[in-house]
C-alpha cells in the first residue's frame, strides 16, 4: 500500500513517515498543499493523510481541489476536536479524521480500516482457500501455520487479496508497492512473486501473461 503523508510540521512527518514505512507502506510525503495536491493528483495512492493547516494550500482546499479528480481515501488531521470542523470535513469528501495530538495506534488502525472499507473488505482477517491473512497484525498462516514473508512480499500478497478477483497489473503494482525514492528494478517483481509462491503454494498468485497477477476468487 502506498500512501501520501501532507503535513507541515517536519518532526511530525518524519515520525509518522517512519512508524508508516516500519508498517509496511511505501510512503511519500509533501510538505505544503501545492506540492501535496501536485503528487496527490499525479499517482493513485492506497490514501492520503492530511494535515488541515498548512502552508500555500490548506487541508480544505487541497481535499476540495482533490476530489474533482480523485476519489483517493483521506484520512484528515484536525487540530481541534470541534463539530464545525469535522462537519465540514465530512462535507468536502473526507473519509475519517484523527483530532490531533492524536495516538499512533488509533491513527495506524483507522487508516487500515480506510484502506479495507475501500477495498469492500470490512474484517481485518482475510481468509482465501488454506491462506488466512491478518491485515491488522501483519501475519499469514498457511494451513494455520504461521508463514514469515519479508514487508515487500507481505505488501504484495495484501495488496492482492484486497483486489481478489481482479488482474492486477504490474505497473498498478510497482505504484502502490513502492514510493517515489525506490528504484524498481521490472524482474524484482517475478522474484517476490517467486518467494511467495514457495511459501504459500504455487496456485496462491496467477500470471496472466501480458496482463498482470490475480488472486482468484
Ligand atoms: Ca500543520
Amino acid at each position: 500500500m502506498r500512501v501520501l503523508i501532507i503535513e507541515d510540521e517536519p518532526d511530525l512527518l518524519r515520525g509518522l513517515a517512519q512508524a508508516l514505512r516500519e508498517e509496511g507502506y511505501a510512503v511519500d510525503t509533501a510538505e505544503e498543499g501545492e506540492e501535496g495536491l501536485f503528487k496527490a493528483e499525479g499517482s493513485d495512492y492506497d490514501a492520503l493523510v492530511l494535515d488541515v493547516m498548512l502552508p500555500k494550500l490548506d487541508g480544505w482546499q487541497v481535499l476540495q481541489r482533490l476530489r474533482k479528480t480523485k476519489k483517493t481515501p483521506v484520512l484528515m488531521l484536525t487540530a481541534r476536536d470541534q463539530t464545525r470542523d469535522r462537519v465540514k470535513g465530512l462535507d468536502t469528501g473526507a473519509d475519517d479524521y484523527v483530532v490531533k495530538p492524536f495516538d499512533l495506534p488509533e491513527l495506524l488502525a483507522r487508516l487500515r480500516a480506510l484502506i479495507r472499507r475501500t477495498a469492500n473488505q470490512t474484517r481485518a482477517r482475510i481468509e482465501i482457500g488454506e491462506v488466512a491473512i491478518d491485515t491488522a497484525a501483519r501475519n499469514v498462516f498457511h494451513a494455520n501455520v504461521p508463514v514469515i514473508l519479508t514487508a515487500r512480499e507481505y505488501a504484495l500478497v495484501e495488496y492482492l487479496a484486497l483486489h481478489r478477483g481482479e488482474v492486477v497489473t504490474r505497473t498498478t503494482l510497482y505504484e502502490h508497492l513502492f514510493d517515489e525514492d525506490d528504484s524498481t528494478l521490472s524482474n524484482l517483481l517475478d522474484v517476490h512473486v517467486s518467494n511467495i509462491r514457495k511459501k504459500l503454494g504455487h496456485e496462491f498468485i496467477v500470471t496472466r501473461r501480458g496482463h498482470g497477477y490475480c488472486i482468484e476468487l
